[in-house]
């Protein structure tokens, strides 16, 4: 049998109206009284619950720290990890675990739901025992999903390649630049072929990062001064810019020269795109020529989410300008494509 810890974090799936009328976080014996199948589920199931449980609006570094840390320290005597959480910042929270915990033997999957499960129509109860279904998935004991992971609605995503785009449906998340890892129908179908492959068995566990960073998106009519205050905030160590397109910004030279002169300063400007399907090609059009010139780094097809906490851990390991932009603009756990 399969050993599985679920870890709760909070997110709807375990909230209940408080006496306002607001949804917030409640305990974790009130979320699996609402699946009594749990008990039956064919696998070695225990639970984990944070003191703090919280809105996922509220995750920060600190929180992906100690949740990297809750696995760090089970991680021998489970062959999964089940982690619920809220949909606001799942994708950043999956991506974050993908960068800290490298080269991972066993799953770890993220899920939680649209609808707090104590409601009929929820979706929780199904996201959370398929999740299971493929946490629990091995050959001969040996698991066969050895990364960090979404699961929601059907669909298994590699976690780094998602971002979270309807607030509305059951569907919640899309990866937008990658193939699902696995689809839930009335068979499981797992995409080998779309599996993370990793040079070594040998885990990494990484733990710092630099959160000192802004993100800049771009506008028709956007003001040089505007751009000017951004670059100058106290303190900064990395610069997200959200171009146009394929990467494309205004050529104004007042604001390239901003965004040069944090360069020149030794840090790291990252570009991401707007859009959310494709990628970041520099130099394809006049309008993103420039920015090559000056050393911005193309974030490529990374999502906004994989961008973003990339950056604080590739700044927490305190390396040469140089450095950084190579770890920025190449492949650490499958969040770019090569
Ligand atoms: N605000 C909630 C959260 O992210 C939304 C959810 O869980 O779906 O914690």
């Amino acid at each position: 049998m399969q050993r599985i810890l679920i870890i709760y974090t909070g997110g709807t799936i375990g909230m209940i109206k408080n006496e306002k009328g607001f949804l917030q976080p409640f305990s974790f014996e009130h979320l699996i009284n609402y699946i009594p199948l749990l008990k039956s589920f064919p696998a070695s199931i225990s639970s984990y619950s944070f003191d703090e449980l919280i809105d996922s609006s509220n995750a920060d570094p600190d929180f992906w720290i100690k949740l990297s840390k809750i696995i760090i320290k089970n991680y021998d005597d489970y062959d999964g990890f089940l982690i619920l959480h809220g949909t606001d910042t799942m994708a950043f929270t999956a991506s974050a675990l993908s960068f800290m915990l490298q080269n991972l033997s066993k799953p770890i999957i993220l899920t939680g739901s649209q609808l707090p499960i104590d409601l009929i129509r929820t979706d929780g109860r199904e996201n959370i025992l398929a999740a299971l279904e493929l946490a629990c998935m091995n050959e001969n004991g040996t698991p066969l999903i050895k990364e960090v992971c979404v699961y929601f609605e059907n669909t298994l995503y590699r976690g780094n390649r998602t971002t979270k785009f309807s607030a509305e449906n059951f569907d919640a998340f899309i990866s937008p630049n990658f193939p699902s890892i696995a689809e839930v129908g009335i068979d499981i179908k797992l995409h080998k072929q779309n599996l993370l492959k990793t040079n070594s068995d040998k885990l990494i566990v990484e733990n710092d990062f630099n959160n000192n960073i802004a993100i800049l998106k771009f506008f028709p009519g956007i003001k040089a001064e505007t751009v000017e205050a951004i670059c100058n905030i106290k303190n900064l160590r990395g610069l997200i810019i959200e171009t146009y397109g394929s990467g494309n910004a205004p050529t104004d030279d007042k604001i390239l020269k901003e965004i040069e002169k944090v360069i020149n300063k030794g840090l790291v400007v990252l570009n991401i795109s707007q859009c959310t399907v494709g990628k970041v090609q520099q130099g394809k059009y006049e309008t993103s020529v420039k920015l090559n010139d000056i050393g911005v780094v193309s974030g490529k097809d990374m999502t906004i989410e994989a961008a973003t906490t990339k950056l604080m851990f590739v700044l927490g390991k305190n390396l040469p300008q140089s450095e950084m932009a190579k770890l920025l603009e190449n492949s650490i756990a499958g969040e770019i494509s090569e």
